[in-house]
């Protein structure tokens, strides 16, 4: 079992039982003498200890995602992603705790030996879909092509990465575990959704540091806007050329 014993009535049992067996992540303290010198103290919210598979911002970006899915009665969820995709590793091993079934669309050609995202995702039960690049480009608009709806009627559509408003509130729950003696937040972004919750709620003067982890990471502005909509703020800025050539 897990430490995160609180029970959290507004949950699906299914879901409760899952989030029980998580645990709680730890804060860790930085000891540096740079940052000593330099008046900083630095602290590493360590979320990827929730879980091995169901990791940090992953659970908690999923975590009201499925409540809606199972309150709701879908038949089950559709997503996207690469053959690395830490998004469709979670969501595989979440679906299968929760009995859940799930599609993945995933980029390029089924090769002959699969990535070991995808023979887990596989083993956990994913029904796997490889994609041509235009097609993913144009899942990416998130728009459910035709042929998929038509192929699994009424899943829910969740977009690459878990990016929908629903996937906010978890992660703006991080900052109830977070002291209040800290002026910066800061994190890695890869489609700005932990980013985008983390905005919608963090109050002033405190502020947020994303670094892009992909080159070219432009589109970030205009995508966290969106997941932002009516709970836009100007307490969030990126760093775009971090990224070490990632493309
Ligand atoms: C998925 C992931 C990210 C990116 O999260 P977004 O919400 O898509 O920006 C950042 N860091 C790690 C370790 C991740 O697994």
């Amino acid at each position: 079992m897990g430490n995160q014993t609180v029970p959290d009535l507004g949950l699906h049992p299914k879901l409760e039982v899952l989030r029980l067996s998580l645990k709680a992540s730890p804060l860790t303290s930085i000891k540096d003498h740079n940052l000593e010198n330099h008046g900083i103290r630095l602290s590493i919210k360590q979320d990827e200890r929730i879980h091995p598979v169901l990791s940090g911002n992953k659970w908690r970006k999923l975590k009201y995602v499925l409540n809606h899915v199972l309150e709701s009665g879908y038949p089950g969820i559709i997503s996207m992603g690469g053959g690395y995709s830490n998004h469709l590793h979670a969501l595989a091993y979440a679906c299968h705790q929760l009995d859940l079934p799930v599609v993945g669309l995933v980029r390029g050609e089924p090769s002959s030996s699969l990535t070991p995202t995808l023979n887990d995702v596989q083993n956990w039960g994913m029904q796997v879909h490889f994609v041509s690049r235009s097609e993913y480009r144009q899942l990416r608009q998130a728009e459910l092509v035709t042929q998929w709806r038509k192929a699994y009627p009424d899943y829910y559509w969740l977009p690459e990465g878990g990016a929908v408003t629903l996937a906010l509130q978890g992660v703006a729950e991080i900052l109830d575990e977070l002291p209040d003696n800290y002026d910066w937040l800061a994190l890695a972004c890869g489609t700005g959704t932990t980013l985008a919750g983390l905005a919608s709620q963090l109050a002033p003067p405190r502020q947020l540091l994303g670094i892009a982890a992909v080159k070219h990471a432009n589109f970030l502005y205009r995508d966290i806007a969106e997941l932002l909509g009516d709970a836009q703020s100007d307490n969030w800025q990126l760093g775009l050329d971090y990224h070490q050539g990632i493309i």
